[in-house]
């Protein structure tokens, strides 16, 4: 599809890494590298919760921008131990990933309550990065498409176009993540196609030809740019990678030399 007005979206996923003080170094030293970026490449990182406020304070008036890596489907209550939309939101969160592999698999979340997560997300004013992906047996069962399909008709399951649009999706093929073993570029397009096609069928052409699709497993500085000759890959969402910062900030550089090259979506 390959849209010019499609920006890079390059989101660091720190998960159950780095203390407060740890998280605000970091973006202290990733300022001014982040300084002159071209428009067209946005850079975000999902902290831990108790890094929200103190990062996005530090995060002010540069380009960054600071979301949650999980949220509650319901605003408050009496849910010991979780967090809403609201909360995040005050604390400065801008975006929440939902639908990780690791909710998914290590915390049993379904499709369905990904779902209500979404709507709240929305309806809250965070936007939400949706993760889809097949598990490396669903792959060789010849099921990624189904997989993917079925994944976001349910997590997405009621949402208006108007909705949609608000979305990023992030294709993360579960074999991939903190395994070393990499989508090839062809893999990766053929399920970020898959995505854009299940997206139109739900929401339209318009959405689906403007929304951002992320891919995610193992990315390093060295696969970004064939990633981004890919029409239908509009950044990515890092995870070990993220946590170092020469190697965020690799990523980050390769995703801007490759636009620069015209390598990227503006083809
Ligand atoms: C992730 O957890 O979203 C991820 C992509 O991890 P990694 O980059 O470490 O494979």
């Amino acid at each position: 599809m390959g849209d010019q007005n499609r920006k890079i979206v390059v989101t660091g996923n720190w998960k159950m890494y780095k203390t407060n003080d740890e998280a605000v170094e970091f973006v202290r030293a990733l300022i001014p590298q982040v300084a002159e970026l071209p428009e067209q490449i946005q850079v975000q990182l999902a902290v831990p919760f108790t890094a929200i406020q103190s990062v996005s304070e530090v995060a002010l008036g540069s380009s960054i921008i600071i979301g949650a890596q999980n949220m509650h489907d319901v605003t408050e209550g009496a849910f010991t131990g979780e967090i809403g939309a609201k909360m995040l939101r005050e604390a400065g969160a801008r975006f929440v990933l939902l639908g990780h592999s690791e909710r998914r698999q290590i915390f049993h979340e379904s499709s369905s309550f990904i779902n209500k997560k979404v709507k709240r997300a929305l309806d809250e004013g965070l936007q939400p990065i949706l993760c889809v992906g097949e598990t490396l047996s669903e792959r060789e069962a010849e099921k990624t498409q189904e997989v993917i399909a079925s994944q976001l008709q349910e997590s997405l399951m009621g949402l208006t176009a108007p909705q949609a649009e608000k979305l990023v999706l992030a294709y993360e093929p579960v074999w991939a993540i903190g395994t070393d073993k990499i989508a090839t570029p062809v893999e990766a397009q053929e399920a970020h196609l898959i995505c854009r096609k299940e997206i139109e069928a739900l929401f339209g052409e318009a959405v689906a030809s403007q929304i951002i699709i992320q891919y995610g497993g193992s990315v390093q500085a060295k696969y970004v740019q064939e990633l981004l000759q890919q029409t239908d890959i509009d950044g990515f969402l890092v995870g070990r990678a993220s946590l170092g910062l020469e190697s965020f900030i690799g990523i980050i550089q390769a995703a801007s030399v490759g636009l620069h090259a015209g390598n990227s979506n503006s083809h």
